[in-house]
């Protein structure tokens, strides 16, 4: 038996110690004594320094193990990330670009390259949809439970009849197939109708609207080249659609130019939509708290640590978010790290691994047709998905790391663009383990907060 540092970290919170055990969960308040003991059982690993109450304590709560139960989680993490890379899950997600015109012109907006540029969907609107039938049949297998598919854009709301269509179609397989057909539409807020509402609403799971701040800040951020005022045109359609019954992702995204208005709108949200979602479920909407990441106004990753503490403070409090200290098996992060039938789809039959790269010619990955056509393997597809991989990035040690599954390895595209050089080397120095280290004690010290703990 042993206690491995790689079960647990202790959070100076306050003036007391907590034990955290970072597969479990299990949190435990020490007196000074205990944590004396800890920190002389982590350099000795002499476990006789413990009472037998301890012993039996720390047993319990697995932070003492057996040598072979640890080196059979590295492995059961292992094989859960590959798993969920290389096999057919129960879910196929299809995300969906419906164009790449948009009504706002944000300036943070990752599309900006490509936006409008006059690339219409044309006149192949049902040919596309034909073949993207035929592409979710041949997909759909004896494990396939769930079709998950996200509209998304540019301003997918642009194209609502296209989306209509598509939405049948989905409709259509899930009616032939039994799949279950689930829907998520990510847009701006500002298009949204009745009509469209009713159309999607029985498949549709949530829709995800960012607001990032109150009405100037929003106004200043995310909006239309008339500079109209599309913050209270936005919350009147979150009201709307909340009286509808449709739960909604209030997307924030944060940098150093929104951060306070952001404060600001977690209040606002409350005064006027009530508790969020988190609160035995009464409310209909969350909150989505993300860091921009590449802008000249976005923070670093230790900047933003003190700052998404406040924010998720206060946000936890009002039940707009759901802090759980415990952390998902390890899976690939999305559809950039999957070799199976998940894509992502623009309107002109292109697929690509990531929807940061959609529109971009060299990111094509592959093609609706080649698929069809019986070459599904496609190379640049695979080359790509094992240059993001676990495997690869940080020499591998993502893989071995204590924190793999509060982490995830952070999202691909940041692997991708550290490997390129483009952005800042977060392994470097065990910054990114000093970042999610510094992140849990924030959600820990929440929540003992909120327990009355401290
Ligand atoms: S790699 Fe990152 S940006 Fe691209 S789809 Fe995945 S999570 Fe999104
Ligand atoms: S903390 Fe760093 S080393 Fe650990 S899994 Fe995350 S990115 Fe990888």
């Amino acid at each position: 038996m042993s206690i491995s540092t790689d079960f647990y970290d202790i959070f100076d919170i306050d003036g007391s110690g907590f034990l955290f055990n970072i597969y479990t969960s299990s949190l435990i308040k020490l007196d000074a004594q205990a944590k004396a003991k800890l920190l002389e059982c982590k350099e000795s690993n002499n476990l006789n320094v413990f009472s037998q109450s301890e012993y039996e304590i720390l047993q319990k709560e697995l932070f003492i193990v057996d040598e072979s139960d640890e080196r059979s989680r590295r492995l059961a993490i292992k094989n859960s990330c590959h798993t969920s890379k290389y096999k057919n899950s129960s879910v196929i997600k299809i995300d969906i670009a419906l164009t790449n015109k948009c009504n706002f012109i944000c300036p943070y907006c990752y599309e900006k390259k490509i936006l409008n540029k006059n690339l219409a969907t044309g006149d192949g609107c049902n040919e596309y949809i034909q073949k993207l039938k035929r592409y979710t049949l041949h997909s759909i297998s004896s494990t396939t439970k769930t079709l998950e598919v996200v509209f998304y854009g540019g301003e997918p709301l642009l194209e609502k009849e296209f989306m209509t269509q598509i939405n049948d179609a989905f409709v259509d397989i899930s009616n032939s197939t039994g799949v279950e057909y689930k829907s998520v539409l990510i847009t701006n807020g500002s298009l949204l109708d009745y009509n469209i509402i009713n159309i999607l609403k029985s498949h549709l799971d949530y829709i995800q609207i960012t607001v990032d701040g109150m009405k100037e800040t929003r106004n200043s951020r995310r909006t239309t080249s008339f500079k109209e005022d599309t913050f209270t045109k936005i919350i009147g359609n979150i009201k709307f659609l909340l009286a509808n019954d449709i739960d909604v992702s209030i997307r924030i995204n944060v940098d150093k130019s929104n951060a306070g208005s952001a404060l600001d709108l977690l209040d606002f949200l409350h005064d006027s939509l009530g508790d969020g979602r988190y609160n035995s479920g009464t409310g209909k909407y969350n909150v989505d708290i993300a860091r921009t990441s590449g802008f000249t106004a976005s923070f670093s990753l230790n900047e933003y640590v003190p700052v998404y503490a406040k924010l998720a403070e206060k946000a936890f409090q009002r039940h707009q978010i759901d802090l759980t200290l415990s952390a998902p098996p390890l899976a690939a992060f999305c559809t950039a790290e999957t070799q199976n039938a998940n894509i992502v789809l623009d309107n002109f039959g292109n697929i690509y691994k990531c929807w940061d790269r959609v529109y971009e010619e060299h990111d094509i990955c592959n093609t609706l047709d080649n698929i069809l056509n019986g070459h599904p393997a496609n190379l640049r597809s695979l080359d790509y998905i094992e240059n993001v991989s676990l495997d690869a990035v940080n020499n591998g040690k993502c893989m071995e790391c204590k924190y793999i599954n509060h982490c995830g390895g952070f999202c691909p595209k940041i692997r991708m663009n550290i490997k390129d050089g483009e952005t800042d080397n977060i392994y470097k120095d065990d910054m990114c383990k000093k970042y999610i280290y510094s992140m849990l004690k924030e959600k820990i010290k929440i929540y003992l907060k909120n327990a009355d703990v401290l």
